[in-house]
């Protein structure tokens, strides 16, 4: 047989390692900036159009290239980062692989403008799908200025699998958050259609999270700093009552490269523990500094993964760092962690043991900064008949909220009986059916969501008083892109600034109570997984609002109500399975039921 084996062609080449490197906007945009960064600029500039569909441009004043430079930096393989494998090991810089750019203008519609400071004039060019369209000398300021247009023009199928502006808007902003928070020394400035989305002056760190995350964030803030031979480590978490519902706001920088660690994440949320209202989530921004050595940065480029050689010592270091901290800033008792032990024994009790002890301060060890209602610390009193007198009241006064199988007979009648506060039994001809109480309300609302947004019928009441909600400058900017869909469900805007929004009128299913908590599970919940063919933005917008919405596990629900939900559920187009995938029902057939008493 012949020889049928050839080399590809560069373009090509370079098209398959674009599939790696460039999945979306967003990792060009982290291309470039770390670029940037890199030419040790203290200034960058990031303009985007669409979303960064159209036009994605970055500006710094770093170092700038040379002519040749210029014309090498978009060859792959060529960096002017390591000379030699052993360089690897000490790296200091975000990019060596010098894929980035080559990759880039194989998929986009490239032009540099480039200028070394000692020069008089700098260097143009401009690329298409690998392809030098024109270089030629210019004048333009020291540094680089690249600007990427019409990224995938030649791959139309990786554009048409581009998600809605408001998602690609959102990688972006999320990457660009990561960049700046790692590098607070440099400014950075941030546009979008026109728009100054961020403006950030180069500052120390804490500045530097207040300015991204909202000048709120400053008394939430809780300093974090140790210093040992195998880690430094700074930053700040939340305090415990500003914990969110939704993770979002976790930020781990290992050497100024933003990183996700699910383990080093368990250390910070195992330092809160009692400290936190059941699911919520810390925020924290945690700065840490290892030895290059001690790292494995032979890491793929996109990926955020990092491997430690110590990873238990880093491990016990980060959580009782974390743990001295929320201690010494502590704002209640319960923050005392050397509390002493003698405190949590009755009171009549210690009294005896050490009967000359000095007073101690009273702490309830049970108090919890997040409950508001008085009921917890009447366990505290020292009289134990009182307290137990409580306990039992506590019990009684439970168990009569729930009836426990009370209406035998009327679940013949196929009436429909709550159990656990959770689901809904109700026998059916064949048998019995078994509902999930909130997943069947997120199918109903879903449907009823749906129907509206494609319909556009917007059903709209108008507060008598408009609303202002504040915001991230990134999540308004996110809310903005997503305007027409939101007024197309019936919400009415009345004005944007960098910092709120102003609803005048809401859906009529959104209750005024509840319109803050549904956009911002709306921000949290846009969906960031790789899109599929049947990507449809409305969808999601329509998930998220009937997840904000729907009637939660633990609520109990009047009789009607029960019937109410199982006769929606059942007028569904599709009743079996909630808008996140999981069932929202299981039925039991009568043999099912039999075959469980056979033995
Ligand atoms: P890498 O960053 O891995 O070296 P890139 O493809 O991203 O690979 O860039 C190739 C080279 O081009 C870099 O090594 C650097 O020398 C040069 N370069 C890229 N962007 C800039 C910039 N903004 N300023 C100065 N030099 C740059
Ligand atoms: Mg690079």
């Amino acid at each position: 047989m012949s020889d049928i084996i050839q080399l590809l062609p560069d373009h090509v080449a370079n098209q398959i390692a674009a599939g790696e490197v460039v999945q979306r906007p967003s990792s060009v945009v982290k291309e470039l900036l770390e670029n940037a960064i890199d030419a040790e600029s203290t200034s960058i500039k990031l303009i985007l159009k669409d979303a960064g569909k159209t036009l994605i441009q970055v500006i710094d004043n770093g170092k700038g290239m040379s002519t040749t430079d210029a014309r090498l930096s978009f060859e792959r393989h060529a960096t002017s980062k390591i000379r030699s494998a052993e360089d690897l090991f000490q790296l200091h810089t975000k990019g060596f692989r010098g894929e980035a750019l080559a990759s880039i203008a194989a998929i986009a519609h490239v032009e540099m403008k480039t200028k070394l400071d000692e020069q008089e004039l700098g260097t143009h060019i401009k690329i298409e799908g690998s392809k030098v369209i024109s270089q030629e000398m210019s004048a333009t300021p020291s540094g680089t200025s690249i600007s990427v247009k019409n990224l995938f023009y030649n791959i139309p199928a990786r554009r048409n699998f581009l998600k809605s502006d408001a998602v690609e808007t959102r990688h972006i902003i999320d990457e660009f958050q990561r960049v700046a928070m790692a590098h607070s020394e440099i400014a950075f400035s941030l546009y979008h259609n026109g728009n100054e989305v961020y403006r950030l002056q180069a500052s120390n760190l804490r500045k530097r999270v207040v300015s991204i995350f909202g000048s709120k964030m400053n008394e939430k803030l809780v300093p974090i700093e140790e210093e040992t031979e195998l880690i430094t480590i700074q930053g700040f978490v939340a305090k415990p009552e500003f914990s969110k519902k939704k993770r979002g706001e976790q930020f781990f920088f290992v050497n100024n490269r933003f990183i996700k660690s699910p383990y080093l994440h368990h250390a910070v949320v195992s330092a809160f523990e009692g400290l936190l209202e059941q699911g919520t989530h810390p925020s924290y921004f945690l700065y840490l500094k290892v030895p290059t050595k001690s790292i494995d940065i032979n890491i793929h480029p996109t990926k955020t993964e990092i491997k430690f050689d110590d990873e238990k010592a880093l491990y016990a270091i980060l959580r009782a760092t974390v743990k001295h901290s929320l201690g010494q800033y502590s704002i209640a008792p319960v923050l005392d962690f050397n509390r002493d032990s003698t405190l949590d024994t009755p009171y009549e009790f210690s009294k005896k043991v050490a009967p000359a002890s000095t007073p101690k301060i009273s702490v309830d060890p049970t108090f919890n900064p997040f409950k508001t209602e008085q009921k917890s610390s009447y366990q505290h009193i020292p009289k134990k008949e009182t307290s137990n007198w409580e306990s039992l009241y506590v019990a009684t006064e439970e168990a009569q909220q729930e009836p426990l199988f009370s209406d035998q007979q009327e679940t013949q009648t196929s009436k429909t009986l709550q159990i656990q506060k959770k689901y809904l039994l109700s026998s059916i001809k064949s048998g019995i059916v078994l509902i999930h109480q909130n997943l069947a309300h997120q199918r109903i609302l879903f449907e009823e969501f749906l129907e509206k947004l494609t319909v556009k019928e917007a059903n709209s009441q108008q507060l008598l008083f408009p609303i202002t909600i504040s915001f991230s400058s990134a999540e308004i900017e996110m809310i903005y892109s997503l305007k027409a869909d939101l007024e197309s469900v019936g919400f009415d805007f009345e004005e944007f600034t960098k910092e709120s929004v102003t609803i005048k009128g809401t859906p009529t299913t959104i209750s005024e109570s509840k319109v803050t908590e549904v956009l911002e599970e709306l921000l949290e919940n846009i969906n960031l997984d790789v899109p599929d063919a049947n990507y449809n933005p409305m969808d999601d917008m329509a998930k998220s609002f009937a997840k904000s919405l729907a009637i939660k596990t633990g609520t109990s629900l009047s009789q009607k109500e029960q019937e109410n939900l199982v006769h929606n559920l059942f007028s569904c187009k599709e009743p079996s399975v909630a808008p996140n995938g999981k069932a929202t029902f299981k039925t039991l057939s009568l043999e099912e039921i039999d075959s469980i008493f056979k033995n």
